[in-house]
């Protein structure tokens, strides 16, 4: 038996919301048959009784065991995908378990590679890779070139991305800890806020330290 080693974590061992693997998966009874983490679909039952994803009513909740042994097996044949930096180690199931509890910092799927903020409004650039930016944040870069700021690569178009913005949406609202407790309209504000602090250093700036400030504007959080 050969098999080529595995390099990606599978996508359906995944919650669709926090992005990380699904210690006690449950299936909740939509139309879809969506599968989270038990820990998302109990927190997001505090705010709302629907489908995080879809927003049909959740009447059952089902563990699912099989799914539950599949993936804590992955996990423990494939340390170097849950590598933990301070123990030289793959990552426990505990450990695991515990990040999905107490989150340190928002997935970063979620988070917009320009304002590294959460993307309340999240489009999709025409790159090859088809890059995640907050709306705002790549029309203002888009300004100043037409060009994806990962890849270089030429872009002509954006395209909002509804599927991502209703998970940050939702991780935004299970997760207020993360966020000082301020509400998505709050959040926005500071965004736009944000926004204006660097169209207004662009305006005034040569192109070299417009280029400092987004990257030092970026990594201020
Ligand atoms: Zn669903
Ligand atoms: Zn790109």
């Amino acid at each position: 038996m050969s098999s080529a080693p595995t390099t990606t974590i599978p996508n359906d061992f995944l919650d669709p919301i926090c992005y990380q693997p699904m210690i006690s998966p449950v299936r909740v009874n939509c139309s879809n048959n969506h599968y989270f983490q038990s820990d998302t679909v109990k927190l997001w039952r505090r705010l709302h009784n629907t489908c995080p994803l879809d927003g049909e009513p959740i009447l059952e909740i089902t563990p699912d065991k099989q799914l539950q042994t599949e993936i804590c097996t992955f996990i423990e044949n494939h340390p170097n995908l849950f590598w933990n930096k301070a123990s030289q180690r793959g990552k426990t199931i505990a450990e695991i378990n515990l990040e999905i509890a107490q989150p340190t910092e928002p997935p970063h799927e979620l988070q917009c590679p320009i304002l590294y903020r959460t993307m309340t409004d999240p489009v999709s650039i025409n790159c090859p890779s088809n890059h995640r930016f907050q709306r705002g944040a790549i029309q203002q870069a888009l300004k100043e070139k037409k060009k994806c700021p990962l890849d270089r690569n030429d872009i002509s178009q954006i395209n909002p991305d509804q599927a991502l913005r209703t998970r940050a949406h939702v991780f935004m609202q299970i997760h207020p800890e993360l966020y000082s407790g301020k509400t998505i309209a709050e959040q926005e504000r500071e965004i736009a806020k944000d926004l204006k602090a660097v169209q207004k250093a662009s305006e005034s700036a040569t192109e070299p330290s417009r280029i400092l400030f987004w990257i030092f504007h970026g990594s201020r959080r």
